[in-house]
């Protein structure tokens, strides 16, 4: 069974924009997996598709064999997400964001603070678990996105341009924590428009234009082609 497949996928939106114009997409358990194109391809769509933040105009989405239209919960509770904008409270400490986050999807209080000191140690935040967000550098703040993403455990981790606008270094730091979750089993699927990230990171991607996948396969074999 795959992680994600999609069939068909469309979307056009209100104003008959068609972000998305048929998307047939495999991803397959344990791998990392790039969605790479220009601005305005369609990468957010999708990515909003498969997060149930957006709805499908046609098409089928199904994480794990499970039908996101069907058991849109069940399906959710498969992946992890992490938004393009930092998005916690500033004003809470990293240790605290991730339990909390846990807590509200009904990890019990014990397990959610063992899990928060693994993704913390993971993503080489542990020694600033107690301080205040806010004081964090940008790099330990978009690290700390991916350990919140990670506390439900989910199967599939989707990322939606990760490391756009930060610098080389920051990426890096990124790349490494990312590279652990992947080692770890979790099916990582990141989109990008920088060819060097997916180069980097991802062992098969896709390549989205006008709302449609014009190249599909092994990071290897696409690179030949370039
Ligand atoms: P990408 O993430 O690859 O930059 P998007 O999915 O954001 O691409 O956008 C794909 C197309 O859909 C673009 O033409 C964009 O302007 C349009 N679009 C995105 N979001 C909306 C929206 N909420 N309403 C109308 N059009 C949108
Ligand atoms: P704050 O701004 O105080 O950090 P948020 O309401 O933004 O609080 O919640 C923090 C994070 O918790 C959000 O970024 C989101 O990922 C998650 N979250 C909060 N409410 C929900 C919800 N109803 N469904 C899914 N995730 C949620």
């Amino acid at each position: 069974t795959p992680a994600l497949r999609l069939r068909g996928l469309k979307k056009t939106y209100d104003n008959k924009v068609e972000a998305l114009k048929g998307i047939d997409l495999d991803v397959e358990p344990g791998d990392f997996f790039a969605l790479l194109g220009p601005n305005g391809a369609g990468k957010s769509t999708l990515i909003g598709v498969v997060s149930s933040l957006v709805n499908a105009s046609a098409g089928e989405v199904s994480v794990f064999g499970i039908d996101l239209l069907r058991q849109r919960s069940l399906a959710m509770r498969q992946i992890g997400l992490v938004p393009q904008e930092i998005n916690f409270n500033m004003f809470e400490k990293p240790f605290d964001i991730c339990v909390n986050y846990a807590g509200f999807y009904g990890v019990p209080r014990p397990e959610a603070e063992q899990r928060a000191e693994h993704e913390l140690r993971a993503a080489h935040l542990w020694d600033k678990a107690r301080v205040m967000s806010r004081t964090l550098s940008g790099g330990m703040k978009r690290r700390l996105m991916i350990a919140r993403a990670m506390m439900t455990r989910p199967r599939l981790l989707i990322l939606d341009e990760p490391t756009a606008g930060v610098d080389i270094e920051i990426r890096r730091g990124m790349w490494k924590t990312l590279r652990e979750v992947n080692a770890r089993g979790t099916t990582v699927i990141l989109t990008t428009h920088y060819l060097e990230e997916a180069e980097n990171l991802c062992r098969n991607l896709a390549i989205i234009d006008h709302g449609r996948i014009i190249e599909q396969g092994p990071m290897k074999q696409l690179l030949a082609k370039l």
